[in-house]
């Protein structure tokens, strides 16, 4: 596995790979590994000859006052891990080579980052589609892959891809969660043991309004309201947002169906912003 830490480097490999006649897939994280990241590894190295897997934690995508300086880090452990998966380059660029002095271009997609976590966190996606569309044109890929934990994210990135006429076909990977139920994140690691107990709201909550689902339950102020029952007790929980939406459009439903997502972002603690998303048909 190489490890690649300058945009000019990472060009230059995978247009050889291209020559050579190889397809390419791109992960793009943050680092911190988890098996949710894994995951995301081993479907991009089923689906193409070479994967490349980026790690930057990109600083244009946190607000002030977020957790940019502690976001959790481990190169030595993430580099091992992602040897594993049969990746083949590892792209680690430094924030500078990436933002150079002069930087000033950003790419918007203005309607689907406007709600949910785009409200509670404005700026945020543009700086998510800025760096995924340089690393895009950095890496070329034909397959990208991301994870539907961040379901707004894959929504922004689907439309980016269409609207500007991307040559790259994006992958899906459903959430990967603890054996109790809680989803994996890097975040996940700033939870105390109690924290850690109190996070398993949000999975029970999205479990509660599957099943009420499944009994025929439609009204989305009924299932927002049973959702709520479920967090609010929790000590130290509280609600950013509880919405019911279109899977592609990301637009609130009143009435659920079998396109309908319902997404959460709960913090724990006062300080950990957590987010969670589930289909409420089976199967996803
Ligand atoms: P991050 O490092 O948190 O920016 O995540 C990198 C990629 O991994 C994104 O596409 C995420 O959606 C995906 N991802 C993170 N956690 C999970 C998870 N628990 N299950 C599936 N994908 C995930």
């Amino acid at each position: 596995m190489r490890i690649i830490t300058s945009p000019a480097a990472m060009k230059a490999w995978a247009g050889e790979q291209r020559s050579k006649g190889h397809t390419v897939a791109l992960v793009p994280t943050m680092g911190f590994f988890h098996e949710g990241h894994l995951a995301l590894m081993r479907m991009a190295a089923a689906k193409a000859e070479k994967v490349v897997v980026s790690l930057f934690v990109n600083p244009i995508q946190f607000g002030p006052g977020e957790d940019l300086e502690q976001y959790p880090v481990d190169l030595d452990r993430d580099e091992t891990l992602a040897r594993h998966q049969g990746v083949s380059a590892l792209f680690i660029p430094k924030p500078e080579e990436m933002y150079p002095r002069g930087f000033q271009t950003r790419i918007s997609v203005a309607e689907l980052s406007r709600h949910l976590c785009g409200a509670d966190r404005p700026g945020h996606f543009n700086g998510v589609t800025t760096v995924v569309c340089k690393l895009f044109h950095i890496v070329c890929p034909d397959f990208a892959v991301f994870g539907e934990k961040d379901f707004q994210q894959l929504a922004v990135i689907k439309r980016m891809v269409a609207d500007l006429n991307m040559d790259v076909k994006i992958l899906a990977h459903p959430i990967v969660r603890e054996p109790d139920g809680l989803a994996m994140s890097s975040r996940n690691s700033y939870l105390g043991p109690d924290e850690r107990s109190q996070a398993l709201c949000l999975s029970r909550s999205i479990a509660r309004a599957r099943e009420l689902y499944a009994d025929g339950v439609r009204d989305t102020g009924r299932l927002a309201d049973e959702v709520r029952q479920i967090i609010e007790p929790v000590t130290g929980a509280r609600i950013q947002y509880i919405s019911f939406v279109d899977r592609t459009t990301l637009e609130p439903v009143s009435q659920a169906d079998d396109n309908t997502r319902l997404v959460l972002a709960v913090t724990i603690g006062g300080r950990v912003r957590l987010i969670d998303n589930g289909r409420l048909a089976k199967g996803g």
